[in-house]
């Protein structure tokens, strides 16, 4: 008999989990509360133009999830960073121009966006086998097979999976059994990656800033821009820049944060930086699917692949996996592969 594995969650850990036990023989399906896939990987596309509102950048040294990307014949593309960069210090002085140092770790985008890897893993799977608007709210093991409750329906399986970050797993679903006390405190303090950022990104008709020799990489002390990068496609025929914005922002309107970046990007580039023909920002503080707000200050990755996600609870049926659950490079895409690998060798093991 085929083992059921349920996967909680379709960001990159859930589905790259479905993807592999689906073809060691499992039978499998994913649960996602959002109306898309992807969680942390936002793709976003804007006249024509594709845009990543959450993660962009892979790094050599990722090595399960650039062997991911060998198996799924995705390919990558170095972050463009020719050019000069802008660095403003203060509100009175004009931004400096200056060059990046060329020994840095090259940072590697995915053609086609981010989502093509997401893409690749779901072309194995059936509509029945990924279910998305499914909210999981409940967990129940009081019988044989362990039950899984969302806003809309009820399913049973051997085995569940949940990639839901730790911190909001632990206060957003309910349990059947008491769940070990000294999980929920590590939970409770455990860090989720990014879950403050604010992503910006415009898109522009023509890459204009490499007509004055700058990069498009910009950082500067004050805001509301804190970096920025070049976005245009590997093919270089759609042309972008995204980056990060002060955290300040958050308690101000879009139309007020627009107003503001509008105004920067006149210092940085002149008028042709406020000619752009989209602007998307992705607020990540406000995505109840990610961030369990409260005022707890965690520092960043803090409890990030701690020992006690390494266990099996409910009766060994319940697993908790995700990002911040890995041993090495937690919070990172690199991380929920490392993760998926290990759950995927443990099941393997236990089961064929
Ligand atoms: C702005 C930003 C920039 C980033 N940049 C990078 C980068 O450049 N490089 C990098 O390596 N990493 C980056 N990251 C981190 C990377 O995105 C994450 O490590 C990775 O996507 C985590 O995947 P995951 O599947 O473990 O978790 P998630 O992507 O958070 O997936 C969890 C899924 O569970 C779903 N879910 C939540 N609650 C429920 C529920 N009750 N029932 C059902 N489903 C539920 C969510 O909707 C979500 O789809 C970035 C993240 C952000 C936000």
């Amino acid at each position: 008999m085929k083992k059921n594995i349920l996967i909680i969650g379709a960001g990159i850990s859930g589905l790259y989990l479905g993807y592999q036990l689906k073809n060691k023989g499992f039978s499998i399906k994913i649960l996602e509360a959002n109306n898309r896939i992807g969680g942390r990987i936002y793709t976003k596309e804007n006249h024509k133009t594709k845009v990543e509102l959450g993660a962009t950048w892979l790094w050599r040294y990722n090595e399960e999830l650039l062997k991911a990307c060998k198996e799924l014949k995705i390919s990558l593309f170095e972050q463009n960073m020719n050019g000069d960069a802008l660095y403003e210090a203060t509100n009175t002085d004009l931004p400096q121009r200056f060059k990046v140092p060329k020994n840095q770790e090259i940072s590697y985008r995915i053609v086609g966006g981010t989502t093509t890897i997401l893409d690749k893993m779901l072309e194995n799977l059936s509509s029945d086998e990924l279910q998305l608007n499914q909210k999981v709210v409940k967990i129940d093991d009081s019988k044989e097979a362990i039950k899984v409750i969302t806003e809309q329906s009820e399913f049973t399986a051997d085995i569940v999976i949940s990639t839901i970050p730790p911190q909001l797993l632990i206060n957003s679903v309910k349990f059947s059994s008491k769940l070990d006390t000294n999980l929920i405190q590590v939970a409770n303090n455990t860090h989720t990656w990014m879950k403050d950022s604010i992503k910006f990104a415009l898109v522009y008709k023509t890459p204009f800033w490499k007509d004055k020799n700058l990069s498009g990489v910009a950082f500067s002390n004050i805001g509301p821009i804190a970096e920025m990068y070049e976005h245009s496609n590997f093919e270089n025929n759609h042309f972008a820049l995204m980056g990060f914005l002060n955290g300040r922002l958050i308690n101000e309107s879009k139309k007020q944060r627009e107003a503001k970046i509008k105004e920067q990007l006149f210092k940085f580039f002149g008028e042709e930086g406020k000619n752009y023909l989209s602007y998307e920002e992705k607020i990540w503080n406000e995505d109840e699917l990610l961030n369990f707000k409260n005022e707890k200050l965690i520092p960043p990755h803090y409890n990030n692949g701690h020992e006690i996600y390494q266990q099996e609870y409910l009766k060994d049926k319940f697993i908790i996996a995700g990002s911040e659950t890995s041993k090495k490079y937690g919070g990172y895409m690199e991380g929920a592969i490392y993760r998926g690998n290990q759950i995927v060798a443990q099941l393997t093991h236990k089961f064929l």
